[in-house]
């Protein structure tokens, strides 16, 4: 209220509109009692002691609320139930947006009575009071404010009040507005739903008449939707976050609950089982490979499932506790999409099964990693050029002098836990510490002895730092030496994943509150047809439809004359970095951005749904990666990615190169385009090099492919002939620091769809 007070009169009369609905909502509370109000909300329901003391204190201030949480945390069932406190109420007959009787004010209501004609009592339904919305990349202000009727319009003009349709946020007026996934919902969107949490006055269109709006709204969100939504919005709400039951206590009696309410009281399940299923549970939210584990309802589930089960088949109590996992688990893990092969859930459900009922004994290993060591020792093995070619070329004394040169790496201090755990398993073998200095210095022998002895614990310690990261999955022998496995690269992406996340908008919306507008989804006009019923009055052509009722010789329009625009739903994209590999990347570090910047682009591809092609150049041109939309054929080639010392670079042929790959491909739909990734000092061929560039573009240009260019900046750089080939590519032309390439390139995806 005291928010109200700031915003000014306008607002302010409005704010007092809302306070009856929160009146009502204090009326209801003291009507039933703390108690029964609680048993209402959240009766049925597993919910964390925290979580439910701060949902009831914001329903009782009647404040929106924003309820966060993985799913199956219950987000959902608990705003419909929030919602189920409201009450019938009067309104006008027939009025839209649920003007009460004695005060009939929207303008429908007004202009009926300006015609004399009278204004009928009616009743909704508390159920009616609700409104759903689900936050989705198609939803528009219109869905949510309203639209004009296309045919209405053309009939009784666009600013008769009956050529408006109004939409779910104003039918939503004297009751509650529920977005689910809120963070799903375009930020254009957003905008709008910022009326309903102001209780702000909404003017539709070309209507004079201002809506005053009195909604409460309760909205529900992924983990992650503080991180996409604007501050102005979050502000507006009270946020509540609910998580799994915690505590396996809890867990426990919430199970048994369960089963209770199902079997009445039939032990259908063995206690020893119950636990298992707890601990197999809280165990899938740990594994490594895992975002988000097993939900509470997962919990619950597998639990029936079990006791099902065991009703009419006799295997062993393991046997069940397996059969009952596959069916219950693996589609309820929270698993990274560039992650997620065929197979991978129900192996990861069977190692933790497995680890749980105690089918594989406890290894002595060498190092325990946690997560977060497993993700930074993938990035520094790959990141890390001391440490990656000696790996990668197997080059065994090399690497062992670069770990002991470089000990702040992970690889090196997993290296030097090793050493220790070797001491300690075996004290007779590298026992060095029997000796004293001071005998030692006496002793040249032994001194020596100490040398070899250290020697041999070094190489013996690296080797089983290789054996162990073998074993553990993370790399693999190549031909020459070791290369990330499989699973490293899940965790490498893994690792790179959220960082992506936090720089560039994938689904085009983002931190930007006011609103970059980037149109994904939204695509070009590619043709029009016939109005059909429910078609909305912004996608109608009116050229098209004056034409159409020319041509039908009418004098006026009628609704057959109408025609709507088709809008391509999605563009696909066929995109080719090409990246320069000659001195312009000589710095070590320079290597790695592009490297991780191509890798960034192969991700976020396949959220666009897009294929990825990589090509290197420098004196000549390779194609490191062709066309792809599979992250780890990008990753797997991009991470081995060499620079040419010493080398020209030949723009021109690059481009060259990169045309005929896309010209291997059937274009279909999809639009090509090129990211050039260089510093733009084009040095071959001989004698124009420059020339040789442009005149590459401007063939792309010809068969139809677009061309971006993106300047890494530094002393020799051309921004020059890069910002000419873009101008010729029809691109655009970014002029970045090195460090910069990830989200540059990001954006750049983003901007090629927008266009
Ligand atoms: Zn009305």
């Amino acid at each position: 209220m005291v928010k109200a007070e700031l915003l000014g009169d306008g607002i302010l009369s409005c704010r007092q509109g809302g306070v009856l609905l929160r009146e009502e909502i204090l009326a209801t509370i003291d009507n039933l009692g703390l108690e029964e109000f609680k048993k209402r909300v959240f009766d049925g329901f597993c919910i964390n002691q925290e979580e439910e003391e701060a949902l009831l204190s914001s329903i009782s201030s009647g404040h929106h609320i924003l309820m966060l949480g993985p799913p199956g945390s219950g987000k959902t069932a608990i705003a419909n139930k929030i919602a189920a406190i409201l009450d019938d109420i009067e309104v006008v007959e027939g009025c839209l947006l649920n003007c009460p009787p004695q005060n009939a004010s929207c303008p429908w209501c007004l202009e009926k009575k300006s015609h004399g004609i009278l204004l009928e009592e009616g009743v909704l339904p508390a159920s009616e009071r609700v409104k759903r919305v689900q936050g989705s990349g198609g939803l528009t202000a219109e869905d949510l404010i309203g639209d004009l009727d296309p045919e209405a319009a053309f009939t009784q003009g666009i600013y008769s009040l009956g050529s408006f349709i109004p939409g779910k946020l104003l039918r939503a007026n004297r009751g509650i507005l529920l977005i689910d996934f809120i963070d799903r919902v375009p930020e254009r969107v957003l905008n709008t739903i910022l009326y309903a949490l102001q209780g702000g006055e909404v003017s539709i269109g070309a209507f004079e008449e201002n809506i005053s709006l009195d909604i409460l709204v309760i909205a529900t969100g992924s983990e992650k939707a503080l991180k996409f939504l604007p501050l102005d919005i979050i502000d507006f709400f009270d946020v509540v976050k609910l998580g799994y039951i915690e505590g396996h206590d809890n867990q426990k009696q919430i199970v048994l609950n369960n089963l209770e309410r199902q079997y009445h009281g039939v032990e259908t399940i063995t206690d020893g089982n119950i636990e298992k299923v707890i601990e197999i549970v809280n165990q899938t939210r740990q594994h490594p490979e895992v975002e988000r584990g097993v939900s509470t309802r997962g919990m619950i589930k597998y639990s029936e499932v079990l006791a099902s089960y065991s009703q009419f088949v006799s295997d062993g109590e393991e046997e069940l506790l397996h059969k009952g996992a596959s069916v219950s688990l693996p589609h309820r893990l929270g698993i990274a999409p560039e992650v997620d092969l065929p197979g991978k859930r129900k192996q990861i459900v069977n190692e933790v099964v497995n680890k749980v009922v105690g089918a594989e004994e406890v290894e002595k290993e060498l190092v325990t990693l946690s997560k977060d060591d497993i993700l930074a020792l993938v990035e520094g093995i790959v990141q890390e050029e001391r440490i990656r070619k000696p790996l990668k070329y197997g080059a065994f004394d090399l690497l062992l002098r670069r770990v002991q040169q470089f000990p702040e790496s992970k690889f090196a201090q997993i290296y030097k836990e090793a050493i220790q755990r070797l001491q300690e398993l075996y004290p007779e073998r590298y026992k060095v510490d029997n000796l004293t200095d001071e005998l030692l210095m006496e002793v040249e022998e032994e001194r020596k002895r100490k040398e070899r002895i250290n020697k041999a614990l070094q190489k013996e310690a690296l080797s089983e730092t290789l054996k162990f990261l073998e074993e553990q999955d993370i790399i693999e022998r190549s031909a020459t030496g070791w290369t990330l496995s499989q699973r490293g690269i899940t965790f490498l992406l893994e690792k790179l994943t959220p960082r992506l996340d936090e720089g560039v908008q994938f689904y085009g919306y983002g931190k930007h509150s006011t609103g970059k507008k980037l149109t994904l989804g939204e695509g070009k006009v590619v043709g029009v047809r016939h109005f059909r019923f429910g078609d909305r009055y912004r996608d109608v052509s009116f050229k098209d439809t004056i034409r159409e009722a020319l041509r039908n010789r009418r004098r006026a329009i009628t609704r057959e004359d109408i025609m709507v625009n088709i809008k391509d739903i999605h563009t696909k994209l066929n995109m080719i970095l090409l990246i320069d590999l000659s001195g312009t990347m000589r710095q070590l570090q320079k290597l790695w951005y592009a490297k991780e910047s191509a890798i960034a682009l192969a991700l976020a591809a396949t959220r666009y749904g897009d294929n990825v092609g990589v090509v290197s150049f420098s004196n000549l041109a390779d194609v490191v990666v062709d066309l792809t939309s599979n992250p780890y054929r990008v990753t797997r080639q991009v991470l081995d990615l060499e620079l040419h010392e010493n080398a020209f670079t030949n723009i021109g042929y690059g481009i060259l190169k990169t045309c005929d790959l896309l010209a291997h491909h059937p274009k279909g739909k999809a639009k090509q385009h090129i990211i050039l990734i260089s510093d733009g000092d084009a040095t071959a061929p001989h004698p124009s090099p420059e020339k040789s560039a442009l005149r590459q573009a401007a063939m792309a240009v010809r068969r139809g492919i677009t061309i971006s260019c993106i300047c890494i900046t530094q002393e020799s750089s051309n921004p020059e002939l890069m910002r000419r080939i873009a101008r010729i590519g029809k691109g655009r032309i970014y002029i970045v620091g090195a460090e910069e390439l990830t989200t540059t390139l990001l954006e750049e995806a983003a901007m090629v769809h927008a266009s």
